[in-house]
C-alpha cells in the first residue's frame, strides 16, 4: 500500500507574515491527520519562519527548487543543504512553470521569454539525483500541454519526461522520489482532468517506472496528480487507484480546503 501525499505549493505567493499564518491554520487542522503525508511548500524565503511553526507537527517542508551545486558563484540559486538547514524534507522540480512551458509574458515581450527559468528534463534529473545525495525527496513533476493533448500525443509526452527525469537513477534514488502528473492546461485554469483520465496517464507513467526501475519500484512509488484540484473535485480524483495523492497550487492557499483535500487523500 502506497501512503498518501497531499502537497501544497505556495508558488510565489505569501510573505513571511502570511506564511506563518497559513502554516499554522494547517498544522491546527490538518497536524493531526493520520494516514496521509501533508507536506507545504512556501517561497523559499519563508521556509525559516515557516518550519518554527511546523518543526513538531506531522507537516513536513519543501522547497519549490533548487540548484545542483553545493555551493559557490551561483548568484539567486539555492543548494540542497541550504533547504535542509531551513528543516526541508522534500523539493518540488520541474514544476511546468519552471520548465517555461507556461511563462507569464509580459507585454511587449516575445515568445522567448518562455523558457525564462530554462528547466528541462535533463537538468531536473541532475537536480533529483544532487536532492537525493543532500538527503531531500523530490516530487518531480510532469505533463502535456494543451497542444500536445490536442494532438493525441500525452502518453509519448510524459513517458518521455519521465525515462528522462529518471534516467540513470539508483534503487536509493529511485525509493526517494515521487512524480507528479500535472497536465499543464489544468495548471491554475480550473480546468481539471477527469479522474479516469488522469488515472490512465499516471498508470502510463508507473509503467514506465516498471520498465526502468522494475515492477516494485514502480508498485512502490507514489503518483500524485496536479491541476486544479479543490475540495469539490478531490473525492473523484483521490478515488482513482493509480493516484496516491495530490500537487495542489491555489487550494493549498487557504487551511480549510487545504485541509479538507487532505482527509480526502487520507480515506483514499
Ligand atoms: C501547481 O501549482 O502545481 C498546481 C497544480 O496549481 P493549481 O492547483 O492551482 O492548478
Amino acid at each position: 500500500m502506497r501512503r498518501p501525499m497531499m502537497a501544497g505549493n505556495w508558488k510565489m505567493v505569501c510573505d513571511n507574515t502570511a506564511a506563518v499564518e497559513l502554516a499554522g491554520g494547517i498544522v491546527a487542522d490538518a497536524g493531526q491527520t493520520a494516514g496521509c503525508d501533508i507536506v507545504i511548500a512556501p517561497p523559499f524565503t519563508a521556509l525559516s519562519a515557516v518550519n518554527e511553526v511546523t518543526a513538531d507537527s506531522p507537516v513536513a517542508l519543501a522547497a519549490q527548487n533548487m540548484y545542483w551545486e553545493d555551493s559557490g558563484a551561483f548568484t539567486g540559486e539555492i543548494a540542497a543543504d541550504m533547504l535542509l538547514s531551513c528543516g526541508c524534507e522534500y523539493v518540488i522540480l520541474g514544476h511546468s512553470e519552471r520548465r517555461g512551458r507556461f511563462g507569464v509574458i509580459p507585454d511587449g515581450f516575445t515568445e522567448e521569454l518562455r523558457s525564462v527559468f530554462g528547466d528541462n528534463d535533463a537538468t531536473v534529473n541532475i537536480k533529483a539525483k544532487a536532492a537525493v545525495a543532500a538527503g531531500l525527496k523530490p516530487i518531480v513533476c510532469c505533463g502535456e500541454l494543451l497542444a500536445e493533448r490536442e494532438q493525441g500525443m500525452t502518453d509519448a509526452i510524459v513517458s518521455d519526461q519521465v525515462r528522462a527525469f529518471l534516467a540513470g537513477c539508483s534503487d536509493a534514488e529511485f525509493n526517494a522520489i515521487t512524480i507528479a502528473y500535472e497536465p499543464v492546461w489544468a495548471i491554475g485554469t480550473g480546468e481539471v482532468c477527469d479522474g479516469d483520465e488522469a488515472n490512465r496517464v499516471c498508470g502510463i507513467i508507473r509503467g514506465v517506472v516498471a520498465e526502468v526501475a522494475g515492477q516494485e519500484v514502480a508498485e512502490a512509488m507514489r503518483i500524485l496528480y496536479g491541476g486544479s484540484v479543490k475540495p469539490d473535485n478531490v473525492e473523484g480524483l483521490m478515488a482513482q487507484p493509480e493516484i496516491d495523492g495530490g500537487l495542489v497550487g491555489g487550494a493549498s492557499l487557504k487551511a480549510d480546503s487545504f485541509c479538507t483535500l487532505i482527509q480526502v487523500a487520507a480515506r483514499n
